[in-house]
């Protein structure tokens, strides 16, 4: 077998990695960076240009790992798209999203590429997916020549699979994003008891020393009481989320404390669009494959309000305490939760209660290494603001602990482990421990854009 890094750099970006097995052309994700704009923020396609693309897999419906496909698929009507049926239900959804984002990014920036995609591009996607349900083992045939691929469940978010893929008595593994604990509304990881020749592992979480004293429960514990002792205070609380996971989890948690009577009653809750329709989609889900843990009915009961993303306005303030949770979860400019942030961060009063990964470069990265008291540049509002609220960061990623994903991935006993989708230095950190604990296991750190034979 054979692969190319098709991210253009070595860090958590456009997901993609082009790997050949005998006669079969194969993408593991296609995604869209979200730290860069237009053409930058694709795979480097060039590198396979000429190429026709038999099977494209699909990890999971986050940007970074699908943001690309409908652009791609537009020259690659062969290929077909391998993914789980959570994340096939959820998938237009999200695209379409990305639709209107790169829409409006065109016209407030004047990025001419945008969009990449229409939804008609998106809707001709369906006829070429096949799904993929979890611990279900797949033969594809081309030219006498026979594959098989398995799609395991990651946890993560709703759908997210690793995938196991057989040719010729070689197999090998690709982790996707992956989360082995449970969460409140998905289940953890399911993978495998076999062992495998070569694994490619995401390593997002390498550079996070695990805690000694952490449990899930606990951070849920302090972030409830976060958000009681902000509004208690008469502040109001932004809690910066992915649409797809992050949000409804944490809709899930107020849920609890709400019923558990530790949050005090009648606070408005507001959240904003993707969010909330992926709901209707999470119950679509619920209704065929009984995958999530969480239903619309949640909504209703804490009466969460559809947040207007209107234009920024620096005198706008909550008319009472509120709770915001809101899209974009690293801040990223103009979304909504960098708005209200930019209303919110001047007052000792709020809070702004990060729970998930913050790509330093971001706003959110930057206000979280931001000192107190400090003046903080809301770059594209032209506006600043002194950090006044209070900033915290919980920790409720959807990742796996480091020491958690390197313990699954000796247990299939591997005797290649290729690092994919993190930072440097997170990279470095599985390097390390992997000489130190397992020696004889060959690691490969791939210089985008290289072919290697594995
Ligand atoms: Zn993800
Ligand atoms: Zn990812």
């Amino acid at each position: 077998m054979r692969i190319i890094d098709l991210n253009k750099t070595r860090e958590i970006g456009s997901q993609c990695i082009y790997l050949e097995a005998g006669s079969f052309k194969i993408l593991l994700d296609c995604g869209m960076s979200p730290r860069e704009e237009g053409f930058k923020a694709l795979p480097n396609f060039a590198l396979i240009d000429g190429k026709q693309i038999d099977i494209i897999i699909i990890s999971h419906c986050h940007l970074d790992h699908i943001g690309a496909l409908p652009f791609f698929m537009k020259n690659q009507q062969q290929a077909r798209v391998l993914t789980s049926p959570g994340s096939h239900i959820i998938m237009p959804r999200i695209l379409e999203n990305s639709v209107t984002i790169m829409t409006m990014q065109r016209e407030e920036r004047g990025i001419k590429e945008y969009p990449f995609y229409s939804v008609n591009d998106i809707k001709e996607l369906d006829q070429h997916i096949l799904p993929m349900p979890h611990a279900k083992i797949r033969t594809l045939q081309k030219d006498g020549d026979e594959i098989n691929i398995t799609f395991f469940s990651a946890g993560h978010v709703i759908g997210a699979s690793s995938v196991l893929i057989e040719y010729k008595h070689r197999t090998l593994f690709f982790s996707g994003d992956v989360l082995f604990r449970n969460q409140k509304t998905l289940r953890g990881a399911l993978w495998p008891q076999k062992t495998v020749d070569v694994v490619i592992t995401e390593t997002t979480r390498g550079n996070h020393d695990r805690d000694k004293n952490f449990s899930y429960q606990s951070e849920i514990d302090r972030l409830v009481n976060g958000v009681k002792n902000t509004i208690e205070a008469g502040g109001s609380v932004l809690i910066p989320a992915f649409a797809l996971g992050r949000m409804q989890e944490i809709l899930k948690i107020l849920h609890n404390a709400h019923i558990k009577k530790k949050l005090p009653g009648k606070v408005p809750i507001f959240c904003s669009g993707l969010g909330l329709g992926l709901v209707d989609d999470f119950d679509a889900a619920n209704k065929k494959l009984r995958c999530v843990d969480f239903k619309s009915a949640i909504l209703r009961e804490l009466k969460v309000k559809s947040f207007r993303s209107a234009k920024f306005d620096k005198s706008r303030q909550p008319t009472q305490p509120s709770v915001f949770v809101l899209s974009s979860g690293m801040l990223v400019e103009n979304t909504p939760s960098y708005i209200t942030a930019a209303n919110l961060v001047g007052d000792p009063k709020n809070s702004i209660l990060f729970v998930g990964y913050c790509d330093p470069i971001t706003p959110g990265g930057e206000l979280l290494a931001q000192a107190k008291h400090t003046s903080f540049d809301f770059k594209a509002l032209r506006f600043s603001s002194k950090v006044e609220a209070h900033i915290e960061r919980f920790d409720l990623s959807g990742h796996a602990d480091r020491e958690d994903l390197l313990e699954y991935i000796f247990g299939l006993n591997p005797r290649t482990i290729i690092f994919t989708h993190g930072e440097e230095e997170s990279r470095d950190w599985f390097f390390d421990s992997i000489i130190d604990q397992r020696p004889n296991i060959v690691t490969l750190d791939p210089e985008p854009g290289e072919p290697y034979d594995i």
